[in-house]
């Protein structure tokens, strides 16, 4: 997995879920479009993740996201695709884990990780992310001195 720094400063990222399962909607195109429909210049995540756990770049990494309204600054955001918490994917949970090990490697695993639900009144996402990515109540990974950590590890939801 390769992740480079953005110039800008980030200290957290936050996770997001898509609020859609239809398969229709499985893409970071969909969401650039339902985004820009709202009048923004670009998707407001930098990551989607697709049900086949397919990671599609969205915003650049360079750019502030536009997706936890009053706390995006220092942010990185990444959306898995769905709506039902049954319906997310080991593969999306695999690369989730991948994704978020990359980013915190590349920071000296100094950032915490957050769901959005942590600054908003919305259920999002609406998987159990804590538990996905092995977070303190602080949101530390667990594990982040550990970089051979393996996704059997990780309790799966499906
Ligand atoms: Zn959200």
């Amino acid at each position: 997995m390769n992740f480079s720094r953005p110039t800008r400063p980030v200290d957290r990222v936050f996770l997001h879920c898509s609020a859609s399962d239809l398969p229709e909607h499985d893409s970071v195109e969909i969401m650039r479009q339902w985004h820009k429909e709202r009048g923004w210049r670009d998707v407001g995540y930098h990551y989607f993740i697709r049900k086949d756990g397919v990671i599609e770049d969205g915003r650049s990494l360079e750019e502030t996201p536009a997706a936890q309204q009053g706390h995006n600054t220092g942010t990185i955001a990444i959306c898995l695709h769905g709506l039902k918490r049954e319906n997310f994917t080991k593969a999306q949970f695999e690369s989730v884990i991948a994704l978020c090990q990359a980013i915190d490697r590349a920071y000296d695993n100094q950032l915490t990780f957050h769901g959005h639900c942590e600054v908003s009144a919305k259920t999002c996402p609406v998987f159990d992310y804590k538990t996905v990515l092995g977070l303190t109540d602080a949101g530390e990974r667990k594990n982040a001195a550990d970089s051979s950590v393996q996704a059997e590890d990780q309790p799966m939801l499906n």
